[in-house]
């Protein structure tokens, strides 16, 4: 459809223009449009073209390097060396260039879940459908914190304000109508459209698709999708730095080997030159770089499976470090399967039975009362329920609503009451709205009845809505309001965790066209009062007592009444200092607001403002803030934390683009999984380090000494090439694959700018270096003084290093745990297998002749054997001994520090 005016155009027109109606198109014509015009979506950037991956891999330091090298070894007609150390960067630059592929592939498919829904009218009823199904001609409901789906023609708008900045760069909201503007009118000034890209601060609307994917106004700016491929996390960078300045170390001391060598020692020139290539290709952590990024693919998969994805890739490492988890009670500690559970009329109350949003359950008057007691006036509060309710409740495929859980709880009261939805809705015509926000705690709508008189309906929290209130209506008539019976009837529902919901209204004979709804709503007669149930989730009480024990704070912050939240925060231990209201955090300064953080974990009544400063006063206190949210002005908060975790089901568009996380299944119990999961991604790199660096540095001191010492090098540089690239890699990787150690959970949070070398670390590499050391050179010195000629005396030197590195992969699966048990030993299968594919690698490695022939290696027999797996155990068991020494002081330190407090 080429029609561009659609802004001059009356509603009406462009409903005809398009062939639809208020009640939406059918799902065949639907389907039919959804053939000819495409899916709904902005073009995606196009995966980086394979060559220019190619290409970008030669920008490595190291690769660089081994250039360097293999032209070197080329200059001195080394031929075999040469054709090696270029087989070696070329195997690099493939396997590099097929991992990146793959990596990207992943997020890619993991930002796929992140796909968007969207509310609309087919075939007359509402549904929520898949944002990229929509077409032109489709009608759809917007609300505040939708992201726009399409460009829209707006056909009702009840206090719209859009957030245009993603299409004019105007960060100010915009106020929408539907009156039609002129034809040249400026794409910014076009009040009765809603364009693609854009945000509902405030109101909300119905408008009619106009255009869909690339025909959008920002599909012509054709802003490519982003993707979250992108981004290097602290700890990458971290790791980049560190192998630049690794690199330019090894560099010097490469040159200072090879002078010493050449002018001091008067070695031979080539010598003393593949003296140093030797050493310039030891101490480089080749497998480094790789290792760390698939670790954090690997971690963003997992944490995929368990519902969190990852949006910002820095937060796989971040969560790691959370000792605060601020969450949202509704949803993500309970359930949000809302039922109305009580009911206070001013003669008393009802009790209402069943399950969920199913409309079956008995409700019964609590005792003298009978149902002939409170009828009409029970009736007029469920009346009132469905009036001054936005959701739709839906019985396939099974009982769920379309909407707000708490409306869709008044809908099943209704029902079960034997009140027809549609019906009362139709009787009175909606006029006007004043739509919940979360800061003004109801909603009012306005009605015209068919006998011409005008019905304000209000619903909301009873210390807002009671404020307005005068009068109460009993048996048809207003009276006064009977404060005190209000308030112990709330005291009793809020005791149980119920959720108290006030329903109040008003009638005249007029509109007043002066006054706006709000202040209309300011003189009401309550009609009573409903309590409802949202239980709390069993797995989501487990996990927080989880990640308690593990050091992690846990505070609830929710909008609803403090006696609420104090009654279903109890179920989960919390709540013992109290609980402190959004007004009382009013009433503090920041200074005060942090103290009282440290006792306090239930927040109630609390605006998104309110979760801004918490975020703000746990920061000051050094804590690392993981922060939940759904709403549209829960974007800063969720920016503000370190970890922003938005719902993905419940979420606003507006929250889940300002978080780092979108959880799939709004469940605080995934939170706790992301967590364990951020711990073990960091604990396995750090795990990779470990087990990384030794081997290189040990080489180097090997190639080192023997300069120093005057020696033939035990090791030639294709050897060690062959060492930190095949085997180093291969079993470095499988470290990857680890799972969560038994105690991660019970560990504190590590610090915020822990670096990954801590001192015990640094301990534990230089140690294990100088053990390779000693047992590789003594094997080496050991093999020439016995005369062995001193190709097989390398054989043995590489095989000796090999062999460390296998036994010394079994200590590093855990940094301070044993792993002499079955579970150490056999935990991992990426470890076994590792293992396994580098022993084929060694026996080929020695005994083919290919191999012998390139890397100038020489057949061993079993007394070598034996020899050199003796020797390298000796790792293994001295890394476990120290470990133990390491626990030892550890407990003792735990114990002085008990006692101390
Ligand atoms: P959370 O725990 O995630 O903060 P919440 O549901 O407790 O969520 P809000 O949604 O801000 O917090 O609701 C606060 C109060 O506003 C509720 O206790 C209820 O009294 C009232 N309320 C909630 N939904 C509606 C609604 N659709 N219309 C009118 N009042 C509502």
């Amino acid at each position: 459809m080429d029609v561009s005016n659609w802004h001059a155009l009356e509603p009406q027109q462009a409903l005809q223009t398009l062939g639809s109606c208020m009640t939406g198109l059918s799902a065949g014509d639907a389907r039919h449009r959804l053939r000819r015009e495409g899916p709904n979506q902005l073009p995606i950037a196009p995966p980086e073209h394979v060559l220019r991956r190619l290409a970008r891999q030669f920008k490595n330091v190291l690769i660089a390097i081994l250039m360097l090298a293999g032209l070197a070894t080329l200059a001195i007609r080394h031929w075999i060396d040469a054709v090696v150390i270029f087989g070696v960067i070329l195997a690099m630059v493939l396997i590099g260039t097929l991992q990146e592929g793959r990596a990207e592939k992943a997020l890619r498919a993991i930002q796929s879940l992140l796909a968007r829904h969207t509310i609309v009218y087919r075939d007359g009823r509402l549904q929520r459908l898949p944002t990229d199904q929509i077409v032109p001609g489709d009608i759809v409901r917007l609300q505040a914190g939708d992201q726009v789906p399409a460009d829209l023609r707006l056909l009702q708008a009840a206090g719209l304000r859009i957030d245009e900045s993603p299409l004019t760069g105007e960060s100010i909201t915009v106020d929408k109508g539907i009156d039609p503007v002129a034809p040249r009118t400026p794409l910014a000034e076009r009040r009765d459209m809603a364009f693609s890209g854009t945000h509902v601060a405030q109101g909300h609307a119905l408008g009619v698709v106009v255009a869909t994917g690339a025909r959008t106004e920002i599909g012509r700016i054709v802003r490519l999708a982003e993707n979250i491929s992108g981004g290097h996390t602290p700890l990458m960078q971290q790791m980049a730095d560190l192998s630049w300045k690794l690199t330019i170390a090894i560099l010097v001391l490469a040159a200072v080997t090879f002078g010493f060598g050449w002018l001091i020692r008067h070695a031979a020139f080539e010598e003393a030159f593949l003296a140093a290539i030797a050493l310039a290709v030891a101490a480089i952590p080749e497998g480094l770089p790789a290792v760390v990024t698939i670790t954090l693919a690997i971690g963003v998969q997992r944490m995929a499976r368990r519902n969190a994805i990852i949006r910002r890739l820095y937060a796989v490492e971040t969560l790691g470090a959370v000792d605060v988890i601020c969450s949202d009670k509704t949803g993500t500690l309970t359930h949000n399967q809302m039922m109305v559970r009580s009911v206070v009329l001013p003669q008393g109350q009802l009790v209402v039975a069943g399950d969920g949003y199913a409309p079956t359950g008995r409700i019964t008057p609590a005792e003298p009362l009978t149902m002939a007691d409170i009828q009409p006036d029970f009736e007029r509060l469920l009346r009132a329920g469905v009036l001054c309710n936005d959701s739709a409740l839906k019985s396939e495929p099974e009982w769920h609503v379309v909407g707000s859980a708490t409306e869709g709880a008044l809908l099943t009261l209704a029902l079960k009451a034997g009140i027809d939805i549609d019906a009362a809705r139709a009787a009175c015509p909606r006029s006007d709205v004043l739509p919940f926000e979360p800061e003004r705690r109801f909603m009012v709508t306005q009605h015209r009845s068919a006998s011409g008189r005008v019905w304000i309906v209000a619903k909301g929290a009873p210390e807002t809505l009671l404020a307005r209130c005068p009068s109460q209506v009993r048996q048809g008539t207003d009276e006064s309001l009977d404060y005190e019976y209000w308030q112990q009837c709330l005291d009793e529902l809020t005791k149980t965790g119920q959720r108290p919901l006030a329903i109040a209204a008003a009638e005249m004979a007029v509109e007043n066209t002066q006054a706006s709804l709000e202040e209309m709503a300011s003189n009401l007669a309550l009609l009573g009062i409903v309590g409802i149930e949202d239980p709390p989730r069993a797995d989501a009480i487990a996990a927080v007592a989880h990640c308690r024990a593990a050091g992690i704070h846990i505070k609830m912050i929710t909008g609803d009444h403090a006696a609420t939240a104090q009654a279903i925060g109890a179920r989960f231990g919390l709540g013992q200092a109290g609980v402190l209201s959004g007004q009382d955090i009013d009433a503090l300064d920041d200074a005060a607001l942090r103290e009282r953080t440290r006792s306090i974990d239930i927040y109630a009544r609390t605006t998104p403002e309110h979760k801004l400063r918490l975020v703000k006063a746990l920061q000051d206190r050094g804590c690392v803030v993981a922060m939940t949210g759904d709403g549209v002005n829960d974007a800063p908060a969720l920016k503000q934390a370190e970890v922003g975790i938005a719902m993905g089901r419940r979420g606003t568009d507006t929250a889940r683009e300002a978080a780092h996380i979108v959880l799939t299944d709004d469940n605080f119990v995934s939170i706790a999984e992301a967590v364990e999961q951020g711990r073990t991604v960091y604990d396995n790199i750090k795990k990779s380090v470990l087990f990384l660096v030794p081997t290189g540095l040990a080489e180097a001191m090997i190639v080192v000494l023997a300069l120093l010492a005057g020696l033939t090098l035990p090791l030639t540089p294709l050897q060690i090439l062959w060492v930190n690239t095949i085997t180093a890699t291969t079993l470095g990787l499988a470290l990857a694959f680890e799972h969560a150690e038994t105690d991660l959970m019970q560990r504190s949070p590590r610090g915020r700018r822990d670096s990954i070398l801590s001192g015990m670390l640094a301990w534990r590499i230089v140690f294990v270096t100088l053990v390779i050391v000693a047992g590789t050179f003594g094997q080496f010195l050991w093999a020439i003084e016995h005369g062995v000629p001193v190709e097989r005396a390398r054989t043995i030197a590489i095989n000796t290093v090999v062999m460390f590195e296998i036994a010394y992969l079994f200590s590093s699966r855990s940094i301070v745990s044993p792993v002499l048990n079955w579970r150490g030993l056999t935990g991992n299968r990426y470890v076994l297998i590792a293992i396994a594919i580098t022993l084929v690698f060694q026996a080929a490695l020695t005994y083919t002749p290919l191999l012998q022939t390139v890397f100038a290696t020489r057949p061993l027999d079993l007394a070598d054997w034996v020899a050199i797996l003796g020797t390298a155990s000796t790792v293994f068991i001295l890394v476990e001994l120290e470990k133990t020494i390491l626990r030892r002081r550890q407990r003792r330190r735990d114990r002085l520090a008990s006692v101390s407090v």
